[in-house]
């Protein structure tokens, strides 16, 4: 088939999802409901497996935003097993504010705090009976005419999928999907080390919203996620491509890294070292990277989404939230062109990769200008300064406010009312 040229008959598209994650189970509860598609979102994992349960999320307000606008009942049920995202404190691990940012003042609303397994929990659920759970998926290729194929096993049995109208590669930042059909993205160590804890709260309400605390280049951040934990996640410079010492990974090297070198820590301070310390075998650990930005290869039927399109830096929390907003404009978008009559696959790929792609390249650059004071030698007080002044509130307003160009918000409307 020339993906240029709408399909002309009156079967149903088959619309094929590999990863039911973040952006993987928005497409697949919105596609599930449109009428002349057949949907197949298919999951590596089992339902209830949520390998990255260790970890808590920050959710811009920009992807609640849109979110909110696309569906509403997901927004709500998301809102549900979260906390709000309210204010962006920095200080120094002594204790010393360096800024207080109420995110309203660069915000419509507010972002939210969760577990990385309640979100999966809830998009899962919603997401119904259009994931199959527990598969595993093999020989991911294109046709003569075209078209993707692939074959999947679950429960012993293998299912050849053949003649994908449109296949979406959801399956995260390793993605298979696009490894085996546009070739592994690039990936850049930035020279970050981050390692992250999720613990029950015994902070007795010293921990809360999201704060930063440094100590030089070296910092932490927490903040508390329901039902009652705090997640933390710490950083330091390393050489660029460098594994992780395992002498770095030892309580003494945190305490070296997060504890002032003269003078007292802040009581918060004190309470995340020595929470780090107590449970160090417990740390997750990994390097800061991003991967080249790709939504589409060439005129192929095939949309990456998510960190399979593009694994930034977490400096700013954008990588869920940017897999909600590529997921929120995708399913609009889709079920907006099927409900004109649209058949036109390519079309819809060429009208996604001009309203996500500027966008996406503004907040991993973004993202990485925010993480100037991460490095080796940055000095965080000037840094922290700097994020207080107009050019870079400007930025933030610019990345919580502007979701989504107008066609999409318009097509989100319409279909987010069945
Ligand atoms: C420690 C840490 C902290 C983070 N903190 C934040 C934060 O605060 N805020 C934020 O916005 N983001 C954060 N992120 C990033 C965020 O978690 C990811 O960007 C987000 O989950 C990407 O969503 P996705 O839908 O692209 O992929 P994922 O959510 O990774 O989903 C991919 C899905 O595909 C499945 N899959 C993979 N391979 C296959 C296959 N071959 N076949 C079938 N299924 C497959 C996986 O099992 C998974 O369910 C953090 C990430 C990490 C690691």
């Amino acid at each position: 088939m020339n993906m240029n040229s709408p399909s002309t008959d009156n079967k149903p598209l088959r619309i094929v999802i590999v990863g039911a994650g973040v952006a993987g189970c928005i497409v697949a509860r919105s596609l599930a409901r449109c009428a002349g598609v057949e949907v197949t979102c298919l999951e590596r994992v089992a339902r209830d497996d949520h390998s990255e349960a260790g970890t808590g999320l920050n959710i811009g307000p920009n992807a609640i935003k849109l979110l909110r606008a696309h569906d509403p009942a997901l927004a709500d049920a998301v809102a549900a097993a979260s906390l709000p995202w309210q204010s962006w404190r920095t200080s120094l691990t002594d204790g010393t504010e360096l800024f207080r940012l109420p995110l309203s003042e660069v915000a419509d609303n507010d972002g939210v705090r969760i577990r990385w397994s309640e979100l999966y929990r809830v998009l899962r659920d919603s997401a119904g009976g259009a994931v199959r759970y527990g598969v595993t998926v093999s020989d991911i290729s294109r046709g003569a005419d075209g078209r993707c194929r692939l074959s999947y096993t679950a429960d012993g049995e293998t299912v050849d999928l053949d003649g994908i109208d449109l296949l979406i590669g959801a399956d995260g930042r390793y993605s298979d999907t696009r490894r085996a059909l546009s070739g592994a993205p690039q990936m850049r160590q930035v020279g970050v080390a981050i390692f992250r804890l999720l613990v029950p709260d015994t902070s007795a309400g010293l921990i809360d919203d999201y704060e930063q605390w440094f100590n030089g280049p070296h910092r932490l951040l927490a903040f508390r996620v329901p039902p009652g934990h705090i997640y933390m996640a710490g950083t330091f410079p390393l050489k660029a491509g460098d594994e992780i010492a395992d002498a770095d990974k030892s309580a003494a090297a945190l305490r070296r890294y997060y504890l002032p070198a003269h003078g007292e820590p802040g009581a918060q301070c004190a309470w995340l070292v020595d929470t780090l310390c107590r449970n160090v075998g417990a740390i997750h650990w990994a390097r800061l990277q991003e991967t080249e930005a790709g939504y589409r290869d060439g005129d192929a039927p095939l949309l990456y989404l998510g960190d399979a399109a593009h694994g930034m830096v977490p400096t700013l929390g954008q990588g869920a939230t940017q897999a909600i907003e590529d997921g929120c404009v995708a399913a609009a978008l889709i079920a907006g062109r099927l409900a004109a009559g649209s058949r036109d696959v390519g079309e819809w790929l060429h009208a996604f990769d001009a309203a996500r792609s500027e966008r996406i390249r503004f907040v991993m650059d973004f993202s990485l200008e925010a993480s100037d004071t991460l490095f080796a030698g940055s000095d965080p007080v000037a840094g922290a300064l700097k994020k207080m002044q107009p050019p870079f509130r400007a930025k933030l307003s610019r990345l919580y406010r502007d979701v989504a160009p107008a066609g999409v918000k318009d097509s989100a409307a319409t279909e987010a009312r069945p």
